[in-house]
């Protein structure tokens, strides 16, 4: 197997993996032999016979394991951005091993005896500031992961953990099969009445893609509300398709989240903390369950009290149509005219100014390039995973090479739904490798020889996953434990929500949002109805994402020892009603049944981090308007106090190092409507 491209660093610019070498059958042996190299390592690490240094244990230890983290950066992205039958059967065997492993590591009592024996004397070992915080960083995680439980406390959490895992994997795989079997399809055009017409052939593709000819299929995006609700004037039909994706994966993932709940409340006690949650937040800024039950029990009553006033006029608007009782499958039809009537603003009529090429060159990078000078080439000889995957290499202000971004915009039927960053190189300076880094999103492929023509939302979710892209390639840490996003997960949105500012920049604005065919700029009268209309649609917003944050929180502060959930659909209604966020026609952003997010990418009790980090972002946006410096200046600023810290320092002190004081909720609650 000494053709295996994982086995050794790819030879290629940046050292982007090798993807016209790399087969599916290259995976598991890659990933068999990364996992025992990495424990010969370790274990030399531990039989050293010198006395633990910082350089024979800490750094030794981040360079282990060159080739398991080769395969599982291109394994993982693989899954997400273009999965197959092989893949997915893969994740299920591989995720158990892997868990497994990384208790092998964590839980060798002579490799924590020397990073303990090292972490007492840390303060006199002569270390650089991130070299300190890497001692602490992995000492902490070493401790968390149950390196100082007894051999019985040990044994349990192994188990727990490879349960967990294949747990994981299993829920993500129903929640992909789930939505492609929810999927919701017509016999004619006609019924699809209301829809835009790239959203009807779209259907049609669909249906053509799975052979079924001569319908229409609406497939379901990975939240709750679908797109197509705005449009259809078709009630039944909207009832159907908001059914077929509120009801998916009840069956199955709704009895896999109660056990996984269960298992995960299990193991915070084992490491001595009340519930999951407790144990997350404990290593997150947020620091205590209190103080997140705080911030959303603070947002919530505003918030409801805003969506029971868009509910009023939307009932009125309703009413009009002979509709007696306003139901979640009407709020976005009726939201969308009376949008349209109040605000004057019809989403549908802004697409053709927003072509996907104009808005990623003339958008997107060109705000990178205001704010901090970089420059971007297209490197069209440079093979990604996918055909749609493009690849820029990206340029510094003084023409030096950062790295590379991989754009991987279009929607398929192999690709998760949603939209994310991954990282397929992290920057280090003790592993010598410079950033690539991908977006993908899923924007419907245009029909051959038409331009992709985005919605408002996706212009947004662009100039979003970019920001995550540039947390990625400004990087400039020693460790690639630090590298990048390696952040707390309650502050890695908060880059990326920063950087859609840029969306409505006038500047940034005027010279991306010009009609595809005409070349005339977007009326910046349409642009402020449209900013306005969006403050109208806060309530709704604000509570459809903090249901799904309450019923994440609700799973995971079950404490140990508890009567297990037996009905994932009761126990979800019950604990939205007690926290005051049920809102009959405001369904959660996602259900228990397809919410992967805290049930298999690693956000378990993780989803109030959106509104955690905005607090942060609201301030920075503020910052950027009103600092008195020019654009460049505050973006070099942001560049070097935080964006390129990574983990490397603490992510608080890095907000207070750009604004200069410590950050407060008040531009949040303005932004949301929540005052
Ligand atoms: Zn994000």
């Amino acid at each position: 197997m000494s053709d295996n491209p994982f086995f050794s660093p790819s030879t290629l610019v940046y050292e982007l993996p090798p993807f016209a070498e790399i087969r599916e059958e290259h995976y598991r042996p890659a990933f068999e032999q990364g996992m025992a190299e990495q424990l010969a390592e370790v274990a030399a690490i531990a039989a050293d016979p010198e006395p633990p240094t910082f350089d024979n244990t800490v750094v030794a230890l981040e360079r282990s394991g060159a080739v398991l983290r080769r395969v599982s950066a291109a394994f993982f992205n693989q899954d997400s951005s273009d999965t197959t039958p092989g893949i997915q059967r893969l994740d299920a065997e591989i995720s158990p091993l892997l868990a497994a492993h990384h208790d092998a590591v964590h839980l060798d009592p002579a490799l924590f005896a020397r990073l303990d024996a090292l972490h007492a004397r840390r303060h006199e070992l002569g270390l650089d500031a991130e070299s300190l915080r890497l001692l602490e960083r992995r000492h902490t995680a070493f401790v968390r992961a149950g390196a100082r439980l007894d051999a019985d406390g040990q044994r349990r959490l192994r188990e727990i953990n490879t349960q967990l895992a294949a747990d994981g994997a299993a829920f993500r795989k129903n929640t992909h099969e789930a939505s492609l079997a929810g999927a919701v399809a017509v016999d004619s055009a006609a019924a699809l009445d209301g829809l835009p017409a790239a959203a009807v052939a779209n259907a049609a593709e669909n249906a053509r893609a799975l052979g079924q000819g001569g319908q229409w299929v609406l497939s379901l995006k990975n939240f709750s509300n679908q797109s197509e609700l705005a449009h259809l004037t078709d009630r039944a039909l909207r009832e159907r398709l908001l059914t077929a994706s509120l009801r998916r994966g009840l069956d199955t993932n709704g009895p896999l989240a109660a056990r996984m709940a269960a298992l995960r409340a299990e193991r915070a006690a084992l490491l001595g903390h009340p519930t999951h949650a407790a144990y997350v937040v404990a290593d997150e800024t947020a620091g205590t369950v209190e103080a997140v039950g705080a911030m959303l029990g603070r947002l919530v009553g505003p918030a409801v009290a805003n969506a029971q006033r868009e509910a009023a006029d939307l009932a009125a608007a309703a009413a009009a149509d002979g509709v007696t009782e306003l139901a979640a499958h009407d709020w976005a039809f009726y939201a969308e005219k009376v949008r349209a009537e109040r605000y004057d603003v019809d989403t549908a009529a802004l697409r053709p100014y927003f072509e996907l090429e104009r808005v990623l060159r003339d958008g997107v990078f060109y705000a990178a390039n205001l704010a901090y000078g970089l420059r971007f080439e297209e490197r069209p000889e440079l093979t990604a995973y996918h055909p749609d995957a493009r690849v820029f290499e990206v340029f510094d202000a003084d023409g030096s090479a950062l790295g590379l971004f991989i754009g991987d915009f279009f929607a398929r039927e192999s690709k998760c739904g949603g939209a994310w960053m991954n990282e397929l190189v992290p920057q280090s300076r003790l592993l010598g490798t410079r950033p690539v880094v991908v977006n993908n999103l899923n924007i419907a492929h245009p029909a051959a020889g038409e331009p992709a023509l985005l919605s408002w939302d996706e212009v947004r979710t662009l100039f979003h996953e970019f920001g995550h892209a540039l947390h990625g390639l400004f990087s400039d840490v020693r460790y690639p434990s630090f590298a990048g996003t390696e952040v707390p997960r309650d502050f890695v949105e908060f880059p990326s929500q920063v950087n859609e500012m840029w969306m409505v920049r006038p500047e940034v604005l005027a010279h991306y949002a010009r009609h595809h065919v005409t070349g005339e700029p977007l009326d910046t009268g349409v642009v402020e109805r449209m900013l306005a209309a969006e403050n109208y649609g806060q309530g709704f917003r604000t509570v459809e994402y903090l249901a799904a944050a309450l019923l994440d929180w609700a799973w995971h502060t079950l404490p140990a020892g508890a009567e297990p959930v037996g009905d994932a659909e009761e126990f979800e209604a019950r604990v939205l009603a007690e926290a005051g966020v049920a809102v009959a026609a405001v369904p959660p952003r996602y259900r228990t049944g397809y919410f992967n997010h805290v049930f298999s990418n690693g956000y378990s009790a993780g989803y109030y981090a959106y509104i955690w980090s905005e607090v942060l972002d609201a301030e920075t946006v503020e910052w950027f308007g009103s600092n008195g410096r020019p654009v460049r200046e505050s973006g070099e600023l942001f560049r070097a106090e935080l964006l390129s810290r990574g983990g490397s320092r603490d992510a608080l002190e890095c907000v207070r190092a750009v604004l200069g004081r410590e950050p407060s909720i008040e531009p949040l609650l303005v932004r949301r409507g929540l005052e």
